[in-house]
């Protein structure tokens, strides 16, 4: 059977509060029936909160709106995020006044608030699950759907995949790239063509390995698979693998099977916003001119089928070339818009293909609309001359 997600336009047949997304929010949370399932409940509602002064962060007015319906149920909420965010959110509007609910770290002040869980994968044996969500016995999980530099799309699996962890293991989930050997020293003569090798990529994603003096190391993030070092390269001393860019993608797919694990099947809600899709996630603390149209609200029980029809939706839009900052660029128009911008091994579609692998949620869904956007005829008008009588 397949997982229903509903949605909410971003369109609206009339200007009228009722057809906005904040009130297909509540109509969604309806459809979830989040009031009568949060009775009693300790319910964290997890929420990327932006950095510094990034503003296309999810706009306080929707989370209110969980957070009443929350209260309404009779849930006791809390607004959660990683420390850094959660330490400064009061400055991007997300306070207790506002949302009706206390702000928490996730796993505390320092991050030292966490149980650890088993899973061995590309040189990762442990996984911190933060304390605040492991403790709540219902989890909201409320997300900004954005571009990422990583995987080229940042959604509902992505807010707890890095967001549920303690800084040690989002570090290590970024590390897996590097765990597939894809720099072959003995295979480059001197360092001039190492250097040469460096040089060749335009978006600085090929340097000296800090760790490693001598060898390069590849930035996965800033890396678009144009292949333009391969030119320079000698041959073997250099691969641009998908393996080293799937890994990310897996290790995604894991940190949810592992928070999710922590909480019964119906213990759990996931709602994302698309709206000003910037180019790269949240965390980079500003926000660029949106990169997709606004493509609505989304809310549904699976995760997997929620960031599908996301993309689904997405995919069926151009990408808004002129807003991209000129620093980026578009090599290849095939498959999902974000991929264009991000490379093909950055298949969007990449954490969800994991995902349903590891039993997360499955990728068929069925998409209710919410409210569809009725269409409106208008009478015929007459003839209006340009020229005032
Ligand atoms: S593939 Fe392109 S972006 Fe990636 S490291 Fe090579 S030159 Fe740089």
């Amino acid at each position: 059977m397949k997982s229903i997600v509903y949605y909410g336009s971003p369109r609206q047949a009339r200007l009228e509060a009722k057809e906005t997304l904040p009130a297909k929010l509540d109509l969604i949370l309806d459809h979830l029936h989040l009031r009568e399932r949060v009775k009693d409940e300790i319910v964290a509602i997890k929420l990327h909160v932006g950095n510094n002064i990034g503003y296309s962060v999810i706009h306080p007015v929707f989370v209110r709106k969980v957070v009443q319906a929350v209260k309404d149920g009779g849930g006791s909420p809390f607004v959660c995020d990683v420390d850094w965010d959660a330490n400064t959110a009061a400055e991007r509007g997300y306070t207790a006044e506002v949302l009706g609910c206390p702000v928490y770290p996730t796993a505390g002040i320092h991050e030292n608030y966490f149980y650890t869980h088993e899973w061995k994968f590309k040189g990762m044996q442990e996984w911190r699950v933060a304390g605040m969500i492991q403790d709540a016995t219902f989890l909201v999980n409320f997300a900004h759907a954005k571009g990422h530099p990583s995987c080229s799309y940042g959604g509902a699996m992505k807010n707890l995949a890095l967001g549920c962890m303690t800084g040690k293991t989002r570090a290590a989930i970024h590390d897996t790239c590097h765990y597939d050997r894809y720099w072959f020293g003995e295979r480059c003569p001197n360092e001039t063509t190492r250097q040469k090798i460096a040089q060749s990529c335009p978006h600085n994603a090929l340097v000296e390995d800090r760790h490693h003096p001598g060898e390069l190391h590849l930035h996965i993030e800033q890396c678009n698979q144009c292949l333009r070092c391969l030119q320079v390269a000698p041959a073997g001393s250099l691969k641009i693998d998908p393996v080293n860019f799937a890994a990310f993608h897996e290790a995604n797919a894991i940190s949810v099977a592992i928070t999710l694990g922590t909480f019964a099947k119906e213990k759990a809600a996931h709602v994302v916003l698309a709206t000003q899709m910037t180019p790269v996630c949240d965390c980079f603390g500003f926000t660029s001119m949106p990169i997709l149209p606004d493509a609505g609200i989304f809310g549904s029980d699976d995760i997997v089928a929620l960031d599908e029809a996301v993309l689904d939706m997405t995919a069926k839009t151009p990408l808004i070339e002129e807003n991209l900052p000129a620093s980026m660029e578009v090599y290849s128009r095939t498959g999902h818009p974000l991929s264009w911008l991000h490379g093909p091994y950055k298949d969007p579609y990449n954490v969800n293909k994991f995902a349903q692998q590891y039993g997360v949620g499955q990728r068929d869904y069925e998409l209710v609309d919410v409210l569809p956007v009725e269409s409106i005829t208008h009478a015929p008008i007459g003839y209006i001359s340009a020229s005032a009588n």
